[in-house]
C-alpha cells in the first residue's frame, strides 16, 4: 500500500519507504511508502458528510495502512459512500484505494487485504448523508418522553430503512420510496423491521398521527413480494389498539402479510415525562388479556401457516404474572432483541442448556454511537465474555448483580437455584425515566450511583452491558463515574455464569 501526500512535497523530491512487512498484522504484507504522486483526483461531489474514523482496530488492514482516528474517508475505490452499507460493500474488496482527508491534506491510501476481511476502521456514524427522520407524531413515541439535556443524537426520530437493516430499528415506511425499494431489493438488505401497530388503515393513521400511515404498508407488501425478510412490531397502547383492534390486526397480518417472519407485540412504555393524556401503562388485567390474545392467535397461525408468527414481549408475562412459554414456543427467538423470549433464553444460557448466545445485544439507542469496525449488528462483546472495566476488589468478595426491576424477577429464581449465599441482586429503580420503565437496558448512571452508594465497598458489582452504548449510559455518564467499581458483563446467561465463577 502507499500513502501519498502530494500537497506536502513538490514533484521530483526524494521518496522514502518504511517497510512494515511481517509486522503484527495477520493479513497480506504491506509497505508504507511516501512518494510524490499527482494530487489525488477530486472526489465526485455528493451531498454527504465524510465518514470520520474514530478508532482503528489493532493489526487490522486499516492500522497497517496507517489510518488514524480523525481521518475522513472521502471515497473508496472512487465511490463516495452514503452510508456504512455502501462503505462496507466497497471495503470488502481485496484491493482498496481510499481517498482520505487528514487535517486538510488529501491522501490516497492503497490497501491490500483478503477479500471480505474487515478494514478495521470504526466510523463516527452509520449514515453519512443524514438519517432519514420520521414524519409521524405517534402519541406513544419514546423520544417525546425523554428528559431534556441528553445527547442531541438521542432525540433523532429516525425512520430510515438503513438503520432498520443495520440495527434492527423499526421503520413505519411512511417515507419509503420506489428508489428505496429498488436498493433494498438489489442489495438484498434483509431482514428489515417494520412498525405495523394496526393493519386497519384508519387506526394506523391515527396511531402515527400521519395520513400516510393509512397507505404505507403497501411497501411492506412490496418488500414481501420481493422476498425480503421482514419482522413486524405492534406497540400496544391500552384502549387504542388492544382488544378488538389487536384481534383485527392479527387477522390483517394473516390475510395480507402472511410472509412476515415474525411479529412482536410490545407494551407501551410511559416515562414520567409523558405529556400525552391518552398514554398510560397497561394494568395487569390488560396485560393478561394481551397474552391471551397472542396465544390464541398463535394457535390460529400454527394451524394455517405451521408457525406461531406473533409473540408477546416478556414484559407482558411479568406484568400479568403469567408463566413464560416454553423455549420451543419462541421458535428460535426471532425477536429476542426486542424483548421477546429474553427471559427464557437467559435461563437456558445460564443453566447451560443452550449451545450458544441467543442473539446480538445492541443496547438501546446503539445506532447513534457509530459503526463498529467489525461490522454492523456485531455482538459488542464477542463470545459473551465478561469485560472487566474496573476491578479493584478481591475475587472472593461477595457479588452484587445490578439490574432493573424486571431483570430482578427473571434472575431471582435462577439465583435461588444456584444456591450461592455470596451472590445477591441489587435492584435499581429507574427514577430517571420513572413511569413504568423497568428494563435493565434503560438504567442510567444516576440511578445506579444512588443504588451503589448504599451498597458496601469491597464487593464485586456486575453490570449488564445492555445499559451502555458506546461505553456510556443514556444520561451521558460512564461506569467510571459510579461510586463503586463495576464489572461490565455481556447481557446473557453464559456471561453471567462465567462472571460468577471467577
Ligand atoms: S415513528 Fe417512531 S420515531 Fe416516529 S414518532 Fe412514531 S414512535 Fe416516534
Amino acid at each position: 500500500m502507499a500513502i501519498s501526500t502530494p500537497a506536502q512535497k513538490p514533484l521530483g523530491a526524494a521518496s522514502s519507504t518504511r517497510s512494515t512487512r511481517g509486522g503484527s498484522g495477520g493479513g497480506p504484507a504491506v509497505a508504507v511508502t511516501d512518494v510524490r504522486l499527482p494530487r489525488a483526483p477530486p472526489v465526485p461531489w455528493v451531498d454527504v458528510s465524510a465518514a470520520r474514523v474514530v478508532a482503528v482496530a489493532p493489526a487490522s488492514p486499516a492500522a497497517r495502512a496507517g489510518l488514524v482516528p480523525g481521518d475522513e474517508i472521502l471515497a473508496v475505490n472512487g465511490e463516495v459512500p452514503r452510508d456504512v452499507i455502501a462503505y462496507q460493500l466497497a471495503a470488502d474488496e481485496a484491493e482498496l484505494e481510499l481517498h482520505v482527508n487528514r487535517g486538510g491534506l488529501e491522501l490516497r491510501v492503497s490497501v491490500e487485504k483478503s477479500p471480505g476481511e474487515p478494514l478495521g476502521a470504526e466510523l463516527h456514524a452509520a449514515v453519512f448523508d443524514a438519517v432519514r427522520t420520521c414524519d409521524n407524531h405517534c402519541e406513544f413515541c419514546f423520544i417525546y418522553q425523554l428528559p431534556a439535556g441528553l445527547r442531541r443524537s438521542l432525540y433523532t426520530k429516525d425512520d430510515d430503512y438503513r438503520l432498520s437493516f443495520l440495527y434492527g430499528n423499526f421503520t413505519t415506511l411512511t417515507r419509503f420510496t420506489e428508489a428505496d425499494l429498488e436498493r433494498v431489493v438489489t442489495e438484498r438488505l434483509s431482514p428489515l423491521h417494520v412498525s405495523i401497530h394496526a393493519t386497519d388503515p384508519g387506526v394506523r393513521a391515527e396511531l402515527l398521527r400521519n395520513r400516510r400511515g393509512a397507505t404505507s404498508l403497501r411497501w411492506l407488501r412490496a418488500l414481501l413480494d420481493h422476498g425480503i425478510e421482514v419482522h413486524g412490531q405492534v406497540v400496544v397502547c391500552p384502549g387504542l389498539n388492544d382488544a378488538e383492534v389487536l384481534e383485527d390486526t392479527f387477522a390483517g397480518v394473516l390475510d395480507e402479510y402472511p410472509e412476515l417472519a415474525s411479529v412482536c407485540v410490545v407494551p407501551l412504555g410511559v416515562s414520567r415525562f409523558n405529556r400525552e393524556q391518552r398514554m398510560r401503562p397497561h394494568t395487569p388485567a390488560e396485560a393478561a388479556a394481551v397474552v391471551a390474545t397472542v396465544e390464541d392467535w398463535q394457535e390460529v397461525f400454527l394451524d394455517v401457516l405451521g408457525r406461531r408468527m406473533v409473540f408477546a414481549a416478556d414484559e407482558y408475562y411479568l406484568l400479568s404474572g403469567t408463566p413464560f412459554p416454553p423455549a420451543e414456543a419462541y421458535e428460535g427467538f426471532p425477536m429476542h432483541e426486542d424483548g421477546v423470549g429474553m427471559a427464557r433464553a437467559f435461563e437456558l444460557e445460564f443453566t447451560g442448556r443452550a449451545g450458544r448466545v441467543t442473539a446480538t445485544r445492541p443496547g438501546f439507542f446503539s445506532w447513534v454511537d457509530g459503526a463498529p469496525a467489525s461490522g454492523y449488528r456485531a455482538s459488542r462483546l464477542e463470545g459473551g465474555q465478561a469485560t472487566p472495566v474496573v476491578l479493584r476488589t478481591g475475587r472472593t468478595a461477595p457479588v452484587g448483580i445490578l439490574t432493573g426491576a424486571y431483570g430482578a424477577r427473571v434472575l431471582e429464581p435462577l439465583l435461588d437455584e444456584l444456591g450461592r449465599r455470596d451472590v445477591r441482586l441489587v435492584t435499581v429503580p429507574n427514577r430517571f425515566f420513572g413511569g413504568n420503565i423497568a428494563v435493565a437496558g434503560l438504567l442510567v448512571g444516576a440511578d445506579l450511583s444512588v443504588a451503589l452508594e448504599r451498597e458496601p465497598e469491597g464487593h464485586r458489582y456486575l453490570l449488564p452491558d445492555v445499559c451502555l452504548s458506546g461505553g456510556r449510559f443514556l444520561d451521558g455518564t460512564t461506569p467510571a463515574d459510579l461510586p463503586r467499581p463495576v464489572e461490565v458483563v455481556a447481557t446473557d446467561g453464559f456471561a453471567l455464569r462465567a462472571a460468577l465463577k471467577r
